[in-house]
């Protein structure tokens, strides 16, 4: 057609041309009209099914379609049957529709899964341990106890110093035995408090080197650029709670001003035994104290690591098994938990992976 029309031009330019100026040419052929396009439709029925009407389509091969005859849908048509009980679903009647739809109508509640413990698995490298239980029912599982391997994030603590009265003072010889916090420095000492340490009056201070020296000047003496701290135990009985945390912000603030760079890492209270509690010192108190203290660590930017919630029995106090004297100490059991609490701080906020 185009190739025709365009001949046909052609010949019209070279006939004008023939005619010459102002002749008009008698030669110009006509172009053929448009045929015009009918539709023609085929027709598809699309039955009704439970939510949706169903229609008869019609299409045309150009594309052009429209749709017809609406049937109403039908509805969903449901089969009772007896359900039994199971882990997440109560006994009673399951309705099922040929659709796939169904509802059930609990007449009891559900069974909810019965764990039992499947594996202890041993920690490995830097792989946590765990414990797997899972359901006798059900097959779903989950896992907790999470514990580390002694030589895991062990060069984390190169640069490390413990800080802490004579319940950190366990922890160095529990570092000495597993190695578990590597090369870090502890400076305990049995007896001391926030009180004591940033009291300027105060002799009763850490040693370090064999010298009675100031937590800051000590950070300053041994590179240290991660600080744990461990105190308040002897503090919050004559001071309480508000005044306790004063101390600990005079302490941290003596650090930073001379050792800008230390990393802050405050450790909750450990719980006491039950039987130790006596007039001011009780596990609500110190409590008290750690709710402070976390909520004083998130406002200064500083870590927080709450180590006594796993120390804990269902009385609120120190479980037996972690402690080492039926007092506020905790035996190497204690110190496992202690610092498998730490290490998982540092692997939830990958903190390890970030120091290398
Ligand atoms: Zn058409
Ligand atoms: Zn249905
Ligand atoms: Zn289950």
């Amino acid at each position: 057609m185009l190739k025709h029309l365009r001949k046909a031009g052609l010949t019209a330019l070279l006939l004008l041309g023939l005619a010459g100026c102002g002749e008009v040419s008698r030669g110009a052929p006509t172009i053929p009209p448009e045929t015009v396009h009918v539709h023609e439709y085929t027709q598809t029925v699309i039955p009704p099914s439970c939510t949706e009407d169903g229609y008869t389509l019609h299409q045309c091969a150009c594309g052009d379609s429209y749709t017809d005859q609406q049937i109403p849908m039908t509805g969903h048509s449901y089969t009772p049957v007896q359900w039994e009980a199971n882990c997440l679903e109560g006994e009673g009647i399951r309705y099922t529709c040929a659709c796939g739809d169904s509802y059930l109508e609990q007449t009891s509640p559900p069974l909810g899964h019965q764990y039992a413990v499947e594996e202890v698995v041993e920690p490995e490298g830097e792989a946590r341990g765990y414990t797997l239980h899972r359901c006798v029912r059900c097959d779903n599982s989950y896992r907790d106890s999470f514990t580390w391997s002694p030589e895991a994030f062990a060069d984390f603590f190169e640069d490390a110093v413990f800080v802490g009265d004579s319940i950190t003072y366990k922890m160095i010889y529990h570092n000495a035995k597993y190695k578990s916090l590597g090369n870090a420095t502890i400076l305990a000492r049995g007896g001391v408090s926030l009180t004591t340490l940033v009291d300027k009056d105060s002799s009763y201070k850490l040693y370090y080197r064999g010298k009675i020296s100031e937590l800051e000047d000590i950070m300053t003496k041994c590179g240290g650029k991660k600080l744990f701290v461990l105190l308040g135990v002897n503090d919050v009985p004559w001071l309480g709670v508000e005044k306790t945390i004063q101390k600990l912000d005079t302490l941290v603030n003596n650090v930073l001003e001379k050792n800008p760079d230390v990393e802050i890492y405050l450790q909750s209270c450990t719980p006491i035994y039950l039987k130790r509690e006596k007039g001011n010192l009780t596990n609500a108190r110190l409590d008290e104290y750690n709710v402070l203290l976390k909520e004083y660590a998130l406002e200064k930017g500083y870590h927080y690591i709450d180590i006594a919630t796993p120390m804990k029995n269902e009385e609120n106090a120190l479980r037996a098994e972690y402690c080492l004297d039926q007092s506020i100490h905790v035996n190497d059991a204690g110190c496992a938990v202690w610092i498998n609490e730490i290490k998982s701080y540092l692997y939830e906020e990958n903190l390890y992976e970030q120091s290398k």
